[in-house]
């Protein structure tokens, strides 16, 4: 009985591991090496004329193995099976979150270039575009979910160069409120901009709801983002990063990649294997946890307000878009408490088995204040703007006992 396309879920335990290669050891071993042993000089000379772009890949041959920064086992095997997930061509591991999104705007962007975002984007992020990629010469400008393609447009003009419009870089959902951006209006707009000389490329940072629930690469993305250190990694263990894309694309981060020497190492690449087998039951498991606390919250007498994908109305304008772009709700909830800091403080400090921390994607379940902890540099105005209020407090559902997270956020809230 032949079965092709196997789900990823299927080949996370084997998918591009030789046994044989490795003592027959069942798991990828951790390849703690820096450099590795040619077989003769002419073996050493092919890898890197091959690694170095000198003359193309023969038809069966692989890239041999040089140097840690370059590749590595852990890393390759990582690199190919994170792939299927997104149905990339292609895919480069980096030591953080922070490294991949860098590395990837560093290699798209030129002085004098213009670059679209989506606000709000992760503070990390954000403060690297206002505050170092200026000092390149680097300009940007924002927009934000719900606003129209005219709207965005005529801001892009009144830069005064549209004409250098070189990338668009997009958080959906954005962190805190699960706001969401439409990727067919991004692709309309870089495809507006772009020329036969210059194509405008997209870039999202699906940290959010992917690799499970959200594939941008089909709906006209070119570059997929992950800080792996969520739920890729899932363990609040390891901080890692991946860029996926076209091969041609991702070639060019690697590059980069090479000689910033931002690559994840080995052991970080080995603890994302094993973390990958368990992506889809942790991730559903969490989906369907926050569901029930969804549920529970929107009812609570205590809460004002709740931000989750699960409960957009048909009528919502964002629905269109969910329906259209994600394939489940995710397990990050925000949630306005009535009151204001005050009982969003006395909710955080009550909480017992969920714990008070930044971060998400985990098996435990966390907290926070985006307010004064995430979202602390947001200004004021934009923070207004953004529905990022004293009150709100945002939740990442882990894969804990549905039943004991509902009681524990409802003892919480009885103490306001
Ligand atoms: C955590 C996070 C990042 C940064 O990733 P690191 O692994 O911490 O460098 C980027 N984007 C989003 C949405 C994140 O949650």
């Amino acid at each position: 009985m032949e079965k092709k396309n196997l789900k990823p879920e299927s080949l996370m335990m084997s998918y591009g591991y030789k046994p044989s290669l490795s003592e027959g050891a069942i798991k990828c071993p951790i390849f703690q090496t820096s450099t590795f042993v040619f077989k003769s000089a002419e073996e050493g000379k092919a890898f890197f004329e091959v690694a170095y772009g000198l003359r193309e890949k023969g038809a069966t041959e692989e890239l041999g193995l040089i140097y840690s920064r370059i590749n590595n086992p852990d890393l390759e095997i990582l690199e190919n099976r994170l792939s299927l997930w997104d149905g990339a061509e292609d895919c480069a591991v980096f030591e953080s979150g922070m490294a991949a999104i860098t590395t990837v705007l560093l290699e798209f962007l030129y002085p004098g270039d213009l670059l679209l975002y989506s606000c709000p984007l992760y503070g990390g992020t954000d403060h690297f575009i206002k505050k170092v990629l200026v000092k390149y010469g680097i300009e940007s400008v924002e927009f934000y979910a719900g606003e129209s393609k005219e709207t965005i447009i005529n801001r892009i003009q009144a830069t005064g160069k549209p004409d250098k419009l070189a990338f668009i870089y997009v958080e959906t959902p954005a962190n805190p409120t699960n706001a969401l951006i439409d990727f067919e209006l991004c692709r309309e707009i870089a495809d507006e901009f772009s020329t036969t000389e210059k194509k405008c490329y997209i870039a999202v940072d699906n940290t959010y709801l992917g690799p499970l629930y959200q594939h941008p690469l089909i709906h006209g993305v070119d570059i997929v983002l992950y800080s792996a250190t969520k739920y890729i990694g899932g363990h609040s263990d390891v901080i890692a990063g991946a860029a996926l894309g076209s091969a041609a694309l991702i070639l060019r981060v690697r590059v980069l990649r090479t000689f910033l020497g931002n690559m994840a190492g080995p052991w970080t690449g080995w603890l994302l294997l094993r973390s990958l087998e368990t992506l889809k039951v942790r991730m559903e498991q969490q989906m369907n946890n926050a569901q029930k606390v969804a549920e529970f919250l929107v009812r609570h007498p205590k809460v004002e307000k709740v931000y989750y994908l699960g409960l957009l109305k048909e009528n919502d304008p964002q629905y269109a878009i969910y329906k259209k772009q994600c394939l489940s709700p995710g397990a990050m909830i925000s949630f306005d408490v009535k009151g204001g800091e005050n009982e969003a403080f006395t909710f955080l400090n009550n909480l017992k088995l969920i714990k008070l921390a930044v971060s998400l994607g985990s098996t435990e379940s966390l907290a926070e204040h985006p307010a004064t902890m995430t979202h602390i540099d947001v200004a004021p105005e934009e923070k207004k703007l953004l529905s990022i209020t004293e009150k709100l407090v945002r939740l990442s559902v882990g894969v804990e006992n549905a039943d004991d997270l509902i009681w524990d956020i409802g003892q919480a809230l009885e103490k306001l």
